[in-house]
């Protein structure tokens, strides 16, 4: 049974002040908070097992390379690959997707073309625009419309046989909306082009099935998952991660070293460069237990019932608008007063103990599309209430009547 009051107990975070307020933490898109169970293995690793992996003989090593290994378990079994070498452990999404966007500069040409849709984070437009310069490809954009939905009918023109690559979140940062990956991957495959898929939003809210999407690529980070910072994972194809060539050179990656010719490791070592994160893979196999344990269908009938009830409430304030309003969205609230700087709104809401983000939420391009410098960003997760909520109203209310 899900019982948020339960949950909220096992994040000692939840139960701080922020300028002499109860904290209400509603960044959760940014980065989600970390409950003790995953604490506690943080704690643990650095009390008993810290060693570097791989190499060593001694018990210490062994112990900690059998924990390393076993998250890589779990965090297959999680998203459902098909091996667990197919799971490649990064220092986050952004690193997944620059892994990806390097070894493609070896596979395209001139004239080759990336689509990436508009709905995306700088982290997922900066590297295609890098990977076509070093190739000469071409970068496509899927176009958006006012609700933020990608437009899938000229997605469908934008594809052809020069097409050797799609780029798309599954769910937006900056406006929650999940966009329709099974079509734009059916789509792709239909004309011999990979698709990666950026996860960092939707691994929080669902469980993706791998396989079942036949998604070349997905990146995430367990940050956003009630993990820590610096670890998350890229899933790549056995084909794929065997066609792509090894991303940093280093120790860990290599099985023969001479000066004449250096072979590389299979996977998943070939792109693992140097001493990993250990315990940050550890503690991302934790959070994933812990977030199992919650239940990822009582998750997102939770917070859908939070984005209902935001949205209301919100929509009663007048002259406040909602960008991202399309019926397939998380529970990201994107919105501004009318004629008062998100920023400020923020400050106010601030003293109020109530964290949110303000700003273009590195997706400048979608600002650009609405013609505004940024948004207020509210974004729940399962350990929040509808009374934090009330609390974000009332400062909004606030915030309207000091500045306009
Ligand atoms: C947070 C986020 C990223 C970047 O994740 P890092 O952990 O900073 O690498 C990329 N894409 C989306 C959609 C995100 O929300």
């Amino acid at each position: 049974m899900f019982k948020v009051e339960n949950i909220r107990k096992d994040f000692p975070i939840l139960s701080r002040q922020v300028n002499g307020k109860p904290l209400v933490y509603f960044d959760n898109a940014a980065t989600s908070q970390t409950p003790q169970q995953v604490i506690d293995v943080i704690v643990n690793y650095y009390s008993n097992y810290n060693a570097n992996i791989h190499r060593g003989v001694h018990a210490l090593s062994q112990e900690a390379t059998d924990l390393y290994e076993q998250a890589r378990y779990k965090i297959q079994a999680h998203f459902n690959a098909k091996h667990a070498h197919e799971i490649i452990y990064t220092s986050g999404t952004t690193h997944g997707i620059n892994l990806v966007a390097n070894g493609f500069s070896a596979l395209l040409k001139k004239g080759d073309e990336i689509i990436v849709s508009a709905l995306e984070h700088h982290s997922n437009i900066v590297p295609w625009q890098m990977l076509c310069e070093r190739t000469g490809a071409n970068l496509k954009v899927i176009p958006m419309n006012q609700n933020g939905e990608l437009e899938i009918k000229a997605f469908e023109t934008l594809l052809n046989q020069n097409t050797k690559l799609v780029f798309v979140n599954h769910i937006s940062n900056a406006l929650g909306t999940i966009n329709p990956i099974d079509h734009i991957i059916k789509k792709a495959h239909e004309v011999g082009a990979a698709v990666l898929v950026d996860g960092a939003q939707s691994s929080p809210h669902i469980k993706p099935d791998v396989q079942a999407l036949d998604v070349d690529f997905y990146v995430v980070s367990a940050h956003k998952m009630c993990g820590p910072t610096g670890v998350g994972v890229l899933y790549g194809k056995e084909d794929w991660l065997n066609k792509l060539p090894p991303y940093q050179g280093g120790g860990e990656m290599i099985a023969e070293v001479t000066f004449e010719k250096t072979t590389y490791a299979a996977l998943p070592h070939k792109f693992e460069a140097g001493t990993p994160n250990i315990c940050g893979g550890i503690a991302f196999g934790a959070a994933i237990d812990y977030m199992n344990a919650v239940g990822f269908d009582a998750i997102a009938a939770y917070e859908h019932e939070l984005l209902e009830y935001a949205t209301n409430k919100l929509l009663e304030i007048e002259g406040l608008k909602i960008y991202g309003t399309s019926r397939h969205k998380t529970s990201v609230i994107s919105f501004n007063l009318e004629g008062i700087h998100p920023y400020d709104v923020g400050t106010i809401l601030d003293k109020l103990g109530v964290a949110v983000r303000t700003g273009h939420h590195c997706a400048q391009p979608i600002m650009d599309y609405f013609k505004i410098p940024g948004t207020v960003r509210a974004s729940f997760a399962f350990y929040n209430t509808k009374s934090e909520i009330d609390i974000l109203v009332e400062g909004v209310k606030k915030a309207k009547m000091m500045l306009s």
